[in-house]
């Protein structure tokens, strides 16, 4: 009895594995189907000067538009389309948005997003700023953010890499930061404008909190500072996070408090 209900068990558990690679499969099809047609567009969330509140730039953020008209967001999609390497067409067709918008008149900047994987790819940096002069963009408008992980594959490439994006004018943010393995030598070693304060650290910052997350952004900043690298904490939602993120000297925030990420268009 026990080993026919085991057994039972078993043959469920397989029938949702098989169930979601099946779900897998059809996700990656999909996706590739949504490059061919292009059906993804940018949405722009703001990112303000802390204390005066004045949006400096924005963050490009990616959806794909579904064939039913949903927006499906990248968490859903970015983690299979960097296993299979779909999500560099992806970035480009991002980026190639951005270039168009960053053309216009404007003082603001925009801040892009890439996978590790792409980031340490072979023609990124070049790919890139080729784009970017061909659309006729500021490179000194352009950001991007990476992650700790696209410093660990290979340093040296990534060094290489950092340096082209420095002398070309497009400044490199770490993003989520204080997530991955301790990034303090990386900070140091390469040539980093900023950091982005990971939204977990932001959103255990509240009045009833025990204080700890507090602490730790209060260090986060400091270091920042000491390392002369510009600071922007996500996920700010309250007015009491914000609050404390300038007695904590950061400059710069972003987050629901400010704007969700829409459309640019007024
Ligand atoms: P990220 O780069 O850390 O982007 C910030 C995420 O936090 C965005 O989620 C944004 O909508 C969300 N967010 C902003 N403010 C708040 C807030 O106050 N509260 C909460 N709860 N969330 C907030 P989104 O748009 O879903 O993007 C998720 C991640 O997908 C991004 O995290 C980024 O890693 C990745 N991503 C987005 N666009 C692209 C892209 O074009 N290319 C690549 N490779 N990755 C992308
Ligand atoms: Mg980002
Ligand atoms: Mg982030
Ligand atoms: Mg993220």
């Amino acid at each position: 009895r026990a080993k026919a209900l085991g057994r039972g068990k078993f043959m469920v558990f397989d029938e949702e594995m098989r169930a979601e690679s099946m779900r897998l499969l059809d996700l990656e099809a999909d996706l590739r189907r949504a490059i061919n047609n292009e059906s993804f567009e940018v949405v722009y969330q703001p990112v303000v000067a802390i204390d005066r509140a004045t949006v400096v730039g924005h963050e490009a953020l990616v959806r794909w538009i579904a064939p039913d008209g949903r927006r499906i967001l990248p968490d859903r999609f970015i983690g299979m389309g960097e296993d299979s390497g779909l999500i560099q067409a992806v970035d480009w067709l991002v980026y190639k948005k951005v270039a168009a918008r960053l053309a216009n008149a404007g003082d603001t900047y925009v801040s892009i997003n890439v996978s590790p994987q792409h980031f340490q790819s072979g023609d990124f940096v070049e790919r890139l700023i080729a784009m970017m002069n061909d659309a006729g963009a500021d490179l000194n408008r352009l950001r991007i953010e990476i992650t700790e992980s696209a410093l660990m594959e290979d340093d040296g490439l990534a060094m290489e890499v950092l340096m082209k994006l420095r002398r070309s004018g497009i400044k490199t943010l770490l993003d989520d930061f204080g997530t991955g393995y301790s990034a303090l030598s990386y900070l140091r070693r390469f040539p980093l404008y900023g950091i982005k304060v990971d939204r977990s650290f932001v959103s255990g910052m509240s009045a009833d909190g025990d204080g700890s997350s507090e602490a730790l952004v209060n260090a986060i900043v400091a270091m920042s500072h000491a390392l002369d690298l510009e600071c922007v904490a996500e996920g700010v939602e309250t007015e009491y996070q914000a609050q404390r993120l300038v007695a904590a000297g950061c400059g710069y925030a972003q987050g629901f408090l400010y704007g969700r990420p829409g459309s640019l268009d007024p």
